[in-house]
């Protein structure tokens, strides 16, 4: 406790005299690495989601874990595994982790980061999600980013959970794969509310190296799906549902946040 205090004071009394500030607390900050201060960070994730099996679900609860829904990750009240939500909403998603809610400063660290692309922000997030993930599951699975609008990654020049997922395969030592590909089609606007929670990719299928990944016999075929906000849940549901189909035998996915 008092190495941290230390800790705590120098790094303010070193930051006096650096250009940045904190997105949360508006401290200067010491060095480039992230975006915000320590201290903040330390606040922003002060409670970890329960450890993920990737695709297996929840497992037992460590000290100062949150454990919630499998599915969309919220707390839950007298319900066992899935909230009520979830199972109305008929959402197969199981083993969904989320670092938090989408609200406060992850808000504010989260849009920054789908409008900047900033590379310190995905790391921040990746080194976070890498302590939900079970060391004993990794080397079986693969990351797979949900595949962002083709139009959205023309528009942005850069595709955040793409790029999120690119930090957390570094942080794990795991490798990435497209798995799926999400055609160019009609776009989600011209959509009415009923058709996008029927469908909400549509014509989203197995790319190649995901029908390759499906064949891979051997070593079990577990996939980490990874996005930025959880909303509704239906767009990782449908990814999870199309690597099932497919054969891929469990899928386990993190989001940054969960709005
Ligand atoms: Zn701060
Ligand atoms: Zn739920």
């Amino acid at each position: 406790m008092t190495s941290r205090l230390i800790r705590n004071i120098g790094y303010r009394v070193g930051a006096l005299l650096a250009p940045e500030h904190c997105r949360g607390c508006g401290a200067p900050l010491v060095d480039g690495a992230a975006p915000v201060c320590p201290v903040c960070v330390g606040e922003l994730f002060s409670a970890l989601p329960s450890e993920l099996d990737v695709g297996a679900g929840a497992r037992g609860v460590r000290n100062g874990e949150v454990d919630g829904c499998s599915c969309c990750g919220r707390e839950l009240l007298a319900e066992q595994g899935i909230c009520t939500r979830c199972r109305d909403a008929d959402l197969s998603l199981r083993g969904h982790r989320t670092l938090g809610a989408y609200r406060g400063l992850l808000r504010t660290l989260v849009k920054d980061f789908k409008a900047s692309g900033d590379r310190r922000l995905a790391r921040l997030f990746a080194q976070r999600a890498a302590l939900v993930v079970r060391a004993a599951e990794r080397q079986d699975a693969v990351i797979c980013p949900v595949p962002a609008r083709p139009n959205a990654r023309r528009e942005r020049g850069f595709d955040p959970a793409l790029r999120f997922a690119q930090e957390l395969a570094g942080e794990l030592d795991m490798k990435l794969e497209r798995l799926l590909l999400r055609p160019t089609g009609v776009p989600q606007k011209q959509r009415n509310r009923q058709e996008r929670l029927a469908d909400p990719i549509p014509g989203l299928s197995l790319s190649e190296s995901g029908r390759a990944f499906a064949c891979r016999t051997g070593r079990t075929q577990a996939a980490l799906l990874i996005d930025d906000v959880f909303t509704t849940g239906a767009t990782l549901d449908r990814c999870s549902r199309v690597l099932l189909e497919a054969g891929i035998e469990t899928v386990g996915a993190i989001s940054v946040a969960r709005d």
